[in-house]
Order: C-alpha cells, then structure tokens, then sequence
C-alpha cells in the first residue's frame, strides 16, 4: 500500500468520529503563525493551539515569502487575525545548502534553467533569518503597525520556543 493510500484509510477513521463540522472560518484566537514545513515542529501541538484557532502558513524555512504576504495580509483584513508569529527551529534543513549550489545541480541534472522559483531563501543565521522575516512583516504597508510580529526559534530536541528580539534601528550593530 501507498502512503497516501495509508494516510487515506486514517482519514477514514477520522471522518467516522469527527465533530468539528460546526467552527467558524475566522481564526478563533485571533492569530496567524508563519512556520518551517519541518516534520518535527506540530505548530499546534507545540503552542495549545486546536483546530479552528489560528491560521498556519507553512513552507520551507518559516519564510515571508510573497505567498506568506499574501496569506498574511487574507488572514488580518479578511479574517480578522490581530497578532502573528514566525518561528524557525533548531537544525533547520535550510542551514545546510545553498540556494546557487541547488540550483546549479538541478540545472544540471534536469537540464533546464527555471525562473520559479527565483529562489529557496536558504540562511545561514538562524536568528538573523528570523529578524528579517519579522522585519518582511512589520514593514509591509497593508500590515498595520499595530499588529504584534514576535518571532521565535522552537528548539527540536527540548521542544521549547525561544523568542527573537527584534533588533531596534539604533543597535543595527551590536555593541562590542
Ligand atoms: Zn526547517
């Protein structure tokens, strides 16, 4: 049996005791996370959070990429989230390439040059990676100012979130 079919029979038990045909499509904590896709972070597990409660942009990374914008900016204007979340996580598998070495091989491999993806947004900082993505959000003009953009680096071997200070324009560079 197929994987998918494995998952498919899970489903069906799933669907036998399932009552939560009655949530609402508004998020009901209010929140939106951008997360790695990383097998081993359960976004809700890791935060108490159930099904109906937030909204979970995931891809690989826990980028802001112009897709999580736009997920984003559905999830606050159109569905009513009032605080988002980035979190990126310890051994992230975006630490251990380069988006040219990547690209290179499957040029090669395939033979064909792309234009999407125009990048994998690969990263060798984890902490610088997630102050940018951060910075992504808080500076988007159709993101309110007043929003709460806190992002946190979850730890896969102790499962727990560390938060990432945004870096105030005065202290660009760390005093020595
Ligand atoms: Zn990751």
């Amino acid at each position: 049996m197929s994987i998918i079919d494995d998952v498919l029979k899970s489903n069906e038990t799933y669907a036998r005791s399932f009552t939560l045909g009655q949530l609402a499509m508004p998020p009901a904590r209010k929140l939106a996370i951008v997360a790695c896709m990383d097998a081993r972070l359960t976004v809700e597990q890791a935060l108490g959070l159930k099904t109906g409660d937030a909204h979970i942009i995931r891809n690989a990374g826990g980028i802001v990429t112009e897709d999580a914008l736009r997920s984003l900016i559905i999830s606050h204007h159109k569905l009513g989230t009032q605080e988002f979340l980035i979190i990126n996580h310890t051994d992230c598998g975006m630490l251990t390439f380069k988006d040219e070495e990547l690209r290179a091989r499957l040029q090669t491999s395939t033979g064909a040059a792309v234009v999407s993806p125009a990048r994998f947004y690969t990263f060798g900082d984890l902490e610088s990676n997630v102050r940018q993505q951060m910075q992504k959000v808080k500076s988007h003009p159709w993101i309110p100012g007043e929003i709460p953009v806190r992002g946190f680096i979850y730890d896969v071997k102790t499962g727990k979130l560390k938060e990432v200070g945004a870096l105030k324009a005065a202290a660009a560079t760390p005093p020595r």
